[in-house]
């Protein structure tokens, strides 16, 4: 079965540095996909034996008028309604933020399948917003750093179970 994985969240949390681990150099051209604009990018991902689409919401850190709320709220929406499951991610050094529990709350109105996960996880320095992110209710999280490649086996282990 194929599946479109989105990876949601606030800026600056790692969400295209975990697109870019998963699509390597295989980013698709998204510019003529019907229902996809320029602020979704998507891309074929691999990771073990699993092979789906992966959306990432870019442009969220582009300037514009919209206040940058109005924008994340558009932006997930239309990339939960695209998507079958969405990867929620928080970045956990920083630990939860009222933008994170904004998200949430948006994700638990959609009813979508969430993954939790709480990024920049490497070190020590994570632990405190590794245990945070329990109060978010959406689960356990998974522990990942997309930069340094951690977790990834836990992430496959999560996705193959829904597919
Ligand atoms: P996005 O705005 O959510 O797409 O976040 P980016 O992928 O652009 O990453 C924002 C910043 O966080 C960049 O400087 C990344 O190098 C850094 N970053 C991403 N993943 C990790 C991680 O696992 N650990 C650490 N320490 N930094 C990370
Ligand atoms: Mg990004």
């Amino acid at each position: 079965m194929s599946f479109t994985l989105a990876i949601v969240g606030r800026p600056n949390v790692g969400k295209s540095t975990l697109f870019n681990r998963l699509v390597g150099k295989r980013l698709a051209l998204v510019d003529d996909q019907p229902g996809v604009t320029r602020d979704l990018r998507e891309g074929e991902a691999r990771l073990g034996d699993l092979r789906f689409t992966v959306i990432d919401t870019a442009g969220l850190e582009e300037a514009n008028d919209d206040s940058l709320q109005g924008r994340m709220r558009r932006l997930t929406e239309r990339a939960v309604d695209i998507a079958d499951f969405c990867l929620f991610m928080i970045d956990a050094r920083a630990g939860v933020t009222s933008t994170d529990r904004m998200f949430a709350e948006i994700l638990r109105k959609k009813s979508a399948h969430v993954l939790l996960a709480a990024n920049k996880g490497e070190g020590r320095a994570a632990d405190d917003g590794v245990m945070e992110a329990y109060e978010l209710g959406l689960g356990e999280p998974l522990r990942l750093s997309a930069e340094h490649g951690e977790g990834m086996g836990d992430l496959l282990a999560e996705l193959i179970p829904l597919v």
